[in-house]
């Protein structure tokens, strides 16, 4: 299988813009510069044609970041993003626009991102229209077809997101991101808003439009039942890097990261003997000043003095399983 998209050595650094008189005091030595967080910390994976790559790891951990460079909604301060083996940042005029097009992000909470005053119509046919890959003519019909595709009665298009019920929003929501006739789908967290059931009929239909529409999904969620349901390969990601990368079989059955098997046994089993409920010893750090060496060192039970000070790389353990853990050197 080839690439079709593809992380090379991406970081992503943040830090508050200083006002003039901060600016003012940094420049003469009476202020330090603001704190620089790196949010991603060379980040490199790839997304075969099809596949379904889950993205798994506590809040902050930089996964929703990458989500977003990925999408073009951030741009990367080192590293480049390619879709199909060409970089974005090589691409200009109607070949980036079409490129952004391609890929595109489903968020967790359907109702902030859909305009309340737009009539689904609107909602979802302003973009295809907008490209040309619809016209007004046609219009109600091209609208049609991505309501049905995505389980919503057609009838309804003149209706305003308000007057559905969260699961029928968050359809409106992957209708739109439909209509552009995307490649990629970014999917953050897109399910954590709803109740169960709701979860398993949007889950399900992920899957089909998969079939139906050959899409390849970057699926960022903290839910580890969500992300082994639907994933081909699974992505664990602590404090801005990827510690461990494996078909979701693998990851699950033979994890190898301390923090992954900490992740995995954090999660309650159904199976009331071996029920488990023990969460990961101490608080994840803060990324404003993350630990040296390892991450995860002050949490890991095994580290040891070289986990203080250097950074382990993340090395092949097999068939498409990897691991940052100095453990496997
Ligand atoms: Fe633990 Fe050291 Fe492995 Fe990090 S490198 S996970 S601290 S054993």
């Amino acid at each position: 299988m080839s690439n079709r998209l593809e992380v090379r050595n991406v970081s992503k650094c943040f830090s508050r813009k200083s006002g003039m008189v901060e600016r003012g005091a940094e420049f003469i030595g009476l202020k330090a510069p603001n704190p620089i967080v790196r949010a991603l910390d060379d980040v490199s994976l790839s997304v075969a044609e099809g596949e379904v790559v889950g993205i798994v790891g506590e809040s902050g951990c930089g996964k929703s970041t990458l989500g977003r460079v990925i999408a073009g909604l951030l741009q990367a301060s080192e590293g480049s993003v390619l879709l199909r083996g060409k970089r974005l940042e090589d691409m200009s005029g109607k070949e980036a626009e079409d490129a952004g097009l391609k890929v595109q992000m489903i968020f967790q909470d359907p109702s902030s991102s859909l305009n309340p005053r737009q009539r689904v119509r609107d909602i979802i046919g302003a973009a295809p229209l907008h490209h040309g890959m619809t016209t007004v003519h046609e219009l109600d019909d091209y609208v049609s077809q991505q309501m049905v595709r995505s389980g919503l009665d057609p009838s309804m298009a003149n209706r305003f997101p308000h007057q559905f019920s969260g699961g029928q929003r968050q359809r409106i929501g992957i209708a739109r991101a439909l209509a552009v006739q995307p490649d990629v789908l970014i999917c953050d967290e897109s399910v954590a808003a709803l109740d169960v059931s709701i979860q398993a009929q949007i889950l399900n239909l992920f899957l089909d439009l998969r079939e139906q529409l050959d899409l390849t999904y970057l699926f960022i969620s903290h839910d580890l039942s969500v992300v082994e349901h639907i994933s081909d390969r699974v992505v664990v990601m602590y404090l801005g890097r990827v510690v461990e990368e494996a078909p979701v079989g693998e990851l699950f059955s033979n994890p190898n990261h301390p923090y992954t098997r900490a992740l995995l046994q954090e999660r309650p089993s159904l199976d009331l003997a071996q029920r488990q409920f023990s969460a990961i010893e101490g608080e994840i750090p803060s990324p404003l000043s993350p630990p040296s060496g390892c991450h995860f060192h002050p949490r890991c039970p095994m580290a040891m003095e070289l986990c203080r000070v250097e950074r382990p790389e993340l090395r092949s353990l097999g068939l498409k399983h990897k691991s940052a853990c100095h453990l496997n050197d």
